[in-house]
């Protein structure tokens, strides 16, 4: 069982019916959410769906304006935000120019007046953990983005808190670096055990990183998953246009059932997807079908689902190809494909006719 799946497993974390308003402006609306212990948590979503905000409120820099949050069964609503056995890693750092590596590290422990010996194993633990060891005589500028951005973790963990949050701990650094360092956090999370939960407008990273992903819109929840799930089984076309490429189909459902036939266009055969929600006949939906789960021919394929067009446009990846194709009905569909040939001979190319098909299972039905 993973815990959330897990009917005995209580949460570390709890989200009752928790509404912020600022003024007349609702920037979370109704949220309940549970999040568990050892959990990677991504709240991900674009510029001002409320991530920051409810992490804020989960780190005590803001309170709820109705509703509850519960940390380990307790309501934390009075609990001040130094109280709290959470600690908040900012996308600045926020690290001490003047100090070393070392001192930054160490320096919520000496302000809660720890022993000198239990503060040198602790820190010494975090340099480790880290990879930091190297480097703690130097000074916060003497490093490189992705050096800081590990001090700030150490420092992060340094108190041992349940729950590390990160407000897009990884922004700062370039593409290649951040790859790395997602991995690198993952890690970490594991050995110390601690929550972590991440905010994030990045997909890719919150698939990533996160055991859990909470898609959000206009301070709401759309989707609480694993990133599988979403991936697959997106609940609505918002969340399957946000999580990676997807081309999707305007139809009617012309059939119930977890198979939906789907008309999309006259005179065109029937599209197969399945679905989880109960449909009534002629009911106006949505196919989703992901650019990489369609094959290309040449010939004419023998399955149900198929679409022939003129490939207009052509995305090189190298790995991989992106074919954008005009079908006679006027719609674009974007598929994928390996390449196994030299450019010079790729698979297929401009104006060329080809079959796009996909397995019944491909496709998924969605509503608005
Ligand atoms: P971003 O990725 O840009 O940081 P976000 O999803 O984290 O966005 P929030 O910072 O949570 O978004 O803000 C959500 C909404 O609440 C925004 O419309 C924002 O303008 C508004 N908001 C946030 N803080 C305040 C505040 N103190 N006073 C008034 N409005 C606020």
């Amino acid at each position: 069982f993973a815990p959330w799946e897990d009917p005995d497993e209580k949460p570390l974390i709890r989200f009752q019916n928790v509404t912020k308003k600022f003024g007349d402006f609702t920037a979370i609306q109704s949220i309940d959410l549970d999040i568990y212990t050892r959990e990677f948590f991504a709240l991900l979503g674009p510029s001002g769906c409320g991530k920051t905000t409810l992490m804020r409120m989960l780190a005590g820099f803001e309170t709820p304006t109705t509703g509850k949050i519960l940390l380990g069964g307790e309501d934390i609503a009075a609990t001040p935000p130094n109280k709290r056995p959470v600690n908040m890693m900012f996308q600045s750092y926020a690290l001490f120019p003047h100090l070393s590596v070392w001192e930054n590290v160490a320096f919520g422990l000496k302000r809660e007046g720890r022993e000198k010996d239990e503060i040198a194993t602790r820190v010494a633990d975090m340099m480790r953990l880290t990879r930091l060891d190297k480097f703690a005589r130097r000074k916060p500028h003497q490093l490189s983005g992705g050096q800081r951005q590990r001090v700030a973790l150490a420092r992060s963990l340094a108190k041992a808190p349940k729950l590390l949050l990160l407000d897009e701990p990884l922004g700062a650094l370039d593409k290649k670096l951040r790859e790395e360092t997602q991995f690198e956090l993952m890690d970490i999370q594991e050995k110390t055990g601690t929550t972590f939960v991440i905010v994030t407008h990045d997909q890719e990273e919150a698939m990533t990183v996160a055991s859990r992903v909470a898609v959000m819109d206009e301070g709401q929840l759309v989707q609480v998953s694993t990133p599988d799930r979403i991936y697959e089984y997106p609940n609505s076309v918002y969340v399957a246009d946000f999580i990676g490429d997807v081309n999707i189909i305007e139809g009617a459902a012309s059939q119930s059932g977890d198979k939906v036939l789907v008309t999309w266009a006259e005179g065109a055969s029937p599209l197969v997807a399945t679905s989880t929600a109960m449909l009534t006949k002629d009911q106006h939906c949505y196919l989703a079908i992901r650019p990489e789960k369609i094959t290309i021919t040449a010939e004419e394929p023998e399955t149900t689902n198929k679409v022939h067009g003129e490939i207009i446009d052509i995305g090189y990846l190298g790995n991989i190809s992106t074919y954008h194709v005009k079908l006679p009905t006027g719609h674009m569909v974007k598929a994928q494909s390996t390449n196994t040939r030299r450019l010079s001979r790729r698979n297929f190319t401009w104006e060329d006719k080809v079959w796009l098909s996909w397995s019944d299972t491909a496709a998924v039905l969605l509503e608005r």
